[in-house]
């Protein structure tokens, strides 16, 4: 990006670049061979690194090894820090930050204090927001580069889709420090959609589509149209509250109230700083397992007062435990889909992004409040889903390899709208045709959420022939409810009876089966044909013949319709300013 101040970037054919996700609680580097990005696995064997720096004796460690030094050096330890970057002090949240390095005031930022230097009469060093995340980049591209065999030269970065222009501009300031050309940043939702709609069997169509990114400190929705491959944002909504650290303190709490019960007389394991940090690291290890399995362990040596402590836990327990979390994503996934304006029968698909998502409930509760027809993709709902923990990083690869040759100024000036806002048809625009029933029914030809300018065409039948009249109409959706019809009462026993099933059959499905019980009403999306736009005469069609019926919209929302009969000759075309 060229308003930096930066040195320039290299020539494009000098560039080797990958996609990075660079996120509080962990970051991924990917690269695209034939085609097909790929998640690259740093020197430990990760490919998600937690975004964490530790020093140790001047040594610096990066990502799991970091992350393992938490329990005994967490005073040199930096974790969470990303959204601190071109934050002012009195605006971050240092709520995760308790357990590793404080982040302090520091001019018009933030920074840490710690001992990056070996030797004991080394004083500390005061570290920026800034210098932490370059030398945080910086490990991360060596490790890309010492995996490809060659320098990497630029990237493509995600962010989250409420990163301020501040926040951008200090995120490639950093990489420009670490020697990174930040080529392109692009919304992490928008990374996740590039990715799906990449897959072999991945086709882009027009759909709507809910990603929701759920991680470790935040979960971040977007409901997103794509519409002829151009992706707009429709709405997102932002949460700091229901995610990974949240079903982590709710194992946390659970375990130590066991430790505390089978050790009467013990100490909190909560209570001191390394127990904490022990009981922390295993929570989120048993947490990832009970994705996999039906059952975790969870076993900590010397836990607190020197005890050890192992235990398991079953899913259906945490499920249990950790309802209130599963219940809050639900709702905020669906109050997105409310700022957007829609319905969840408008939802085409769901992406289900990021590490939290990997929980079964997760997905199983979203599938819960949408339609059938929706699709939701993730490990537990969809085999084909990608691993939603890499699908951002593979989106911002492929976004690099396609953007890598161009100079650094076209890149931005041509690729910022196809990702972000661009203007777009707030209602449908089609024709007005006579379905079997003889009822005049609305033929969407230009979905709503549309970007423009954009052109589509289709053919509409006329059986009869003859002189064929198109009307031309704006058209939008209702939800239409109907009631389920009263059901006489079955004898008064069996609702008894199947709450007591409910309660002694297999646990999997005791605990969220309440309402399952209950006829729903039936809800379903219907047109509503809207204002006229033009009338279209086409005379002279032949019998079971064709009119093509074709609509541009431009992009200062006027509209070109033009219709004639598929195969014959003339026509007629129509101009209607906005
Ligand atoms: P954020 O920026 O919100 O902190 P992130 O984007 O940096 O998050 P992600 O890797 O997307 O990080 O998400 C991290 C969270 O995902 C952690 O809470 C982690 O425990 C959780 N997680 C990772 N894998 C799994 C899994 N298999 N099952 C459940 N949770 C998982």
């Amino acid at each position: 990006m060229s308003d930096t101040g930066a040195k320039p970037g290299p020539e494009p054919s000098e560039r080797t670049v990958i996609g990075i996700t660079f996120g509080n609680s962990n970051s991924s580097i990917a690269y695209v061979v034939d085609d097909k990005a790929e998640v690259i696995a740093n020197e430990d064997g990760d490919r998600q690194i937690p975004t964490i720096l530790s020093y140790v004796d001047g040594e610096e460690y990066y990502g799991q090894q970091a992350k393992n030094f938490l329990v005994r050096n967490s005073q040199n330890t930096v974790a969470y820090f990303r959204d601190f970057l071109g934050q002012e002090f009195k605006s971050i949240d240092p709520t995760h930050n308790h357990a590793s390095a404080h982040p302090q005031e520091s001019g018009e930022t933030v920074s840490f204090t710690i001992k990056d230097k070996a030797g004991e009469e080394e004083p500390a060093s005061t570290l920026s927001i800034s210098e932490v995340a370059t030398r945080y980049i910086r490990r991360l591209v060596g490790s890309a580069s010492e995996y490809l065999g060659k320098k990497v030269t630029s990237a493509v970065i995600t962010v989250p889709t409420n990163f301020n222009d501040k926040q951008k501009a200090a995120l490639v300031a950093a990489a420009a420090a670490a020697d990174l050309e930040v080529l392109q940043l692009i919304s992490e939702p928008i990374a996740a959609a590039l990715a799906y709609d990449a897959r072999p069997e991945g086709k882009v169509q027009d759909k709507i589509a809910v990603i929701a990114d759920l991680g470790g400190t935040r979960s971040d929705v977007a409901i997103v149209a794509s519409r002829g491959g151009m992706y707009t944002v429709l709405a997102t909504v932002h949460d700091y509250e229901f995610a990974g650290v949240a079903l982590d303190k709710v194992l946390m709490d659970h375990f130590a109230k066991e430790f505390l019960k089978k050790n009467s007389g013990a100490k909190d394991p909560r209570e001191n700083a390394r127990s904490l940090a022990k009981l922390r690291l295993e929570s989120e290890s048993t947490k990832r397992a009970l994705s996999l399995g039906a059952n975790a362990s969870f076993s900590v040596e010397s836990l607190s007062d020197g005890i050890d402590f192992a235990s398991t836990i079953n899913r259906l327990r945490y499920e249990t435990i950790a309802r209130t979390v599963f219940e809050g994503i639900n709702r905020l996934v669906e109050s997105a889909v409310k700022k957007a304006g829609l319905d969840v029968l408008d939802v085409d698909e769901v992406i289900l992004s990021g590490g939290t998502s990997h929980t079964p409930r997760i997905a199983s509760n979203l599938s819960n409040i949408f339609p059938q027809s929706t699709r939701i993709l993730s490990p537990s709902t969809e085999v084909t889903a990608l691993n939603p923990s890499e699908a951002e990083a593979r989106g911002a690869a492929l976004q690099a390899s396609l953007i890598q040759d161009y100079e650094a100024e076209d890149i931005e000036q041509s690729t910022h709208a196809a990702v972000t806002t661009v203007p777009h048809v707030s209602n449908a625009i089609g024709v007005i045709s006579v379905n079997e029933a003889g009822e005049e029914v609305f033929v969407p030809i230009v979905p709503p959420e549309t970007a423009v300018p954009a052109r589509r065409t289709v053919h509409v039948s006329a059986p009869n022939g003859g002189d064929v009249l198109v009307k031309v109409v704006e058209g939008n959706t209702h939800i239409k409810v109907t009631q389920p019809e009263p059901k006489a009462k079955e004898n008064g026993e069996s609702k008894a009876a199947k709450v007591e099933d409910a309660d002694d059959s297999d646990e999997e499905d005791s605990d969220f089966s309440e309402d399952e019980e209950e006829e729903e009403e039936k809800r379903e999306k219907v047109w509503k044909i809207g204002s006229t736009l033009a009338e279209a005469g086409v005379k002279g069609v032949k019998k079971s013949g064709k009119v093509e019926v074709s609509i541009t919209v431009n992009s200062d929302l006027s509209v070109i319709v033009t219709a004639r009969e598929v195969g014959g000759k003339g026509g007629v075309r129509g101009t209607l300013t906005s």
